[in-house]
């Protein structure tokens, strides 16, 4: 992964024109706090990646973000860092319950984006729950879910949720993060993402994350996205 130059120009989509990064290159020059900070010094994690620069600054304000970058480009920080942010400023505790939902396609990419959760909140008071399909008992869950604060889950996981545990609740969920987002947006899970969309507050901030750009005004309409900030960033040849 290579440290982005000074000053370098990023294809920032919006108003069709293209904008220069923010001035900020490392992580210590976000207004992060401590704890996050602290967490991602200890992670090693100095210098932002390309789509990092160019989505924090808009997400750690609260605006919704569609991020677009190739596989491999560190966009895992750019959501989880945001989500957990917002909740600490948001003073969440154990009794606010699920503050914020972050959905991935696979169990796999599940797993992984929660190690990344894990290491970020490390010195942060929340609880975060993997619910993934499997082996992993469902029942047990059910019992545990609503205390949880952050939820990563696979679709249908998530609706199961939803569907069959007394008393689930996200009315009060702060932010909704789609990674992989064209997978989730596609055909396969179309039932099951509308399905638990409709039941999520419409009043939140959401960020999807993709290898492409999302545009279909459907998608967008569908998850309710405010004036989204349009990212997408390229490798240069
Ligand atoms: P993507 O989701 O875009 O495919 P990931 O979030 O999985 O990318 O990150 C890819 C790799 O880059 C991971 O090993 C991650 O630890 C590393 N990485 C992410 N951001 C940084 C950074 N700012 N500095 C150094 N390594 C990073
Ligand atoms: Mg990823």
């Amino acid at each position: 992964l290579k440290p982005l130059p000074d000053n370098a120009p990023v294809g920032r989509l919006h108003d069709g024109s293209f904008s220069a990064y923010s001035a900020a290159t490392k992580f210590s020059e976000l207004p992060l706090s401590k704890k996050t900070m602290d967490a991602l010094k200890k992670a090693g994690y100095v210098n932002m990646t390309e789509i990092q620069r160019a989505s924090l600054p808009h997400a750690l304000c609260g605006r919704d973000v569609l991020g677009a970058a190739k596989t491999g480009s560190g966009k895992t920080l750019a959501f989880v860092i945001p989500v957990v942010e917002k909740l600490h400023k948001e003073r969440w505790g154990p009794e606010d319950g699920v503050g914020s939902i972050i959905i991935s396609p696979t169990r796999e990419l599940a797993g992984q984006l929660f190690d990344v959760l894990k290491t970020v909140g490390k010195f942060h008071n929340f609880s975060a729950g993997l619910l993934i399909g499997g082996r992993k008992d469902v029942e047990m869950e059910k019992e545990r879910v609503n205390e949880l604060n952050i939820l990563v889950c696979t679709p249908g996981r998530l609706l199961q949720h939803m569907d069959e545990t007394p008393n689930f609740e996200c009315s009060q969920l702060q932010i909704l993060v789609l990674d992989e987002a064209d997978r989730i947006l596609d055909v396969g899970f179309k039932k099951s993402l509308n399905a638990i969309v409709s039941q999520l507050p419409k009043h939140r901030q959401t960020m999807l994350f993709s290898a492409t750009q999302t545009k279909s005004v459907q998608d967008l309409a569908r998850l309710s996205l405010k004036d989204p900030e349009y990212i997408s960033v390229h490798e240069k040849a």
